[in-house]
């Protein structure tokens, strides 16, 4: 591994994301050499911290990893801390010395990220400041890491991006999707375009409907402050479903670059037509979890802590999603997230039609092609063989490849991979403004029906299940049913 030079400033340095998210994977990105002399963190809050508190806390974080005790001290020696007030210009100017300071300490080159780990309302303001109190080196490279919520809707996250593009240049922006970084959701295009029996097949020609799923068992836990204004909508479907849907379902890259896949998920993106209000009803179904049958343990979305006790919001989504193109048009893609559902998985079923030519005496069941993106990582495909026995009956079977813990032990997690594409300046699995732009359009028009007809059946699913009876009515309506039933 070559070592990769670059200060990093933290804003939200004494955050829970950057204690969960970011400290491990930086480390872990240390102990695998991608990180190892000339980096420097310099983590900024409002708390007046210590440097030597800093890294105490730092190491706390780092307590579950492998790793030596002197390993993890010396790695939390290139951390620096500043508190900061993100709308005073003068704390901005004690940021820039300090990283000029760190730059010629730590061999640097010059090299910036700029890592957004606090409230999105703060976003443009920093923004704004990095800009004019000169924290931007003019040697190496900029960087901008901004994490989700990016906006509420079309417009604010359009405010958003105009803010930080007066500082940032969309190459320099590495809007995080963690869903991104996941290793079968990596897979996708190698997986689509290197077996011609998917490829040859992945079209409205042979596949009858595609099913997302992304199931949390979790409630909201302490996250209803912002729960409370998103929503699963907002939370999951613009984002992770979305991304999940486009690298399912776009056009074959002309090469294996940035560039290139970004520029089909947009045509593919292009195609998703904002629903009318008729058909928002028609495909798209919300819910909120009810208590389980212990409510100590599990109560309603509506009882837990900082929730409104009639909260319209839901905490779980189900729509079918119709691609306009010419691959596509005809197939349905059946999208499903919520919490407090059986357990939490991520997966994607491919549903084939049926055979066109049945000459057994016993029709055929579907092919279905599932890859499970998390907690396991792999694929499952169903096919048709004979019966065992003096018949010839089709029946069908299961060929399954599934990746193995040692295997996964020492890839890369999610958060790790991510930032080490920032590192190297490789944007890819990041989202580029265009897809905000169509994705938050589609949702918008959804959230739109939604907030004009308060939800008169909330809470419409018990905690422990997958979801309100109308999430299977979608798919009942047209014969259909869901695949992955926990
Ligand atoms: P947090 O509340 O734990 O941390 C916020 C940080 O901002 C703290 O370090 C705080 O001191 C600092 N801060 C707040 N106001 C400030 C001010 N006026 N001046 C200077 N510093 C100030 O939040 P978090 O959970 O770490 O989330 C940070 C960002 O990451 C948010 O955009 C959030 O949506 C996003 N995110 C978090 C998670 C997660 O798992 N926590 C997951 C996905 C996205």
């Amino acid at each position: 591994n070559s070592e990769n030079q670059a200060l990093i400033y933290i804003f939200g340095g004494s955050g829970d994301l950057a204690h969960r998210k970011l400290y491990p994977a930086l480390f872990n990105l240390y102990r695998k050499d991608h990180i190892k002399h000339n980096f420097a963190v310099i983590g900024t809050a409002r708390r007046d911290w210590s440097d030597d508190y800093y890294r105490d806390t730092i190491l706390k974080s780092l307590t579950e990893l492998p790793g030596s005790y002197n390993q993890k001290i010396a790695f939390t020696k290139h951390f620096y801390y500043q508190s900061h007030d993100v709308t005073d210009s003068n704390h901005y100017v004690t940021l820039r010395q300090l990283g000029d300071e760190l730059d010629q300490k730590y061999h640097t080159q010059g090299n910036r990220v700029f890592y957004m780990a606090m409230a999105p309302k703060f976003f443009a303001t920093i923004a704004d400041h990095i800009k004019s109190e000169d924290l931007l080196s003019d040697q190496g490279f900029n960087r901008l890491v901004i994490e989700k919520p990016f906006g509420r809707d079309y417009e604010s996250a359009k405010n958003l991006n105009d803010a930080i593009s007066k500082a940032f240049k969309e190459e320099q922006i590495y809007r995080i999707d963690h869903y991104l970084g996941k290793e079968m959701v990596l897979g996708l295009l190698p997986m689509r375009f290197t077996n011609p029996m998917f490829e040859q097949v992945w079209n409205k020609q042979f596949i009858d409907n595609i099913q997302i799923t992304l199931f949390e068992a979790l409630g909201v836990e302490d996250r209803a402050g912002y729960y409370e204004t998103a929503g699963a909508l907002r939370d999951m479907v613009q984002n992770h479903v979305m991304q999940i849907l486009a690298l399912t379902t776009l056009e074959r890259p002309d090469a294996l670059n940035a560039a290139d896949i970004r520029d089909k998920k947009r045509l593919l993106f292009q195609a998703l037509k904002p629903y009318t209000p008729e058909q928002v009803d028609a495909k798209f179904v919300r819910g909120q979890y009810g208590a389980s049958d212990i409510p100590e343990h599990e109560p309603a979305y509506r009882q837990e802590n900082n929730v409104d006790p009639k909260s319209p919001i839901e905490t779980f989504v189900a729509g079918e999603i119709d691609i306009d193109n010419d691959q596509w048009s005809g197939v349905p893609i059946y999208i499903r997230t919520g919490k407090r559902t059986p357990e939490k998985r991520t997966r994607i079923d491919i549903v084939f039609k049926p055979s066109a030519n049945q000459i057994f005496d016993q029709p055929a069941a579907a092919n279905i092609l599932t890859i499970d993106v998390e907690p396991s990582e792999g694929v499952t495909l169903q096919y048709n063989g004979k019966k065992v026995g003096q018949t010839t009956t089709p029946e069908s079977y299961l060929m399954s490849y599934h990746h193995s813990k040692e295997m996964l032990n020492e890839v890369l997690d999610a958060y790790e991979r991510l930032i080490l594409d920032v590192l190297v300046g490789d944007n890819t699995n990041f989202s580029h403004w265009h897809e905000l732009e169509a994705t938050w359009q589609f949702v918008d028009a959804i959230r739109q029906r939604w907030d004009s007809q308060a939800p008169t059946d909330f809470p419409n699913y018990k905690s422990g299940t997958a979801g309100p009876q109308a999430a299977d009515e979608l798919l009942a309506k047209t014969g259909r049913h869901w695949i992955y039933q926990p």
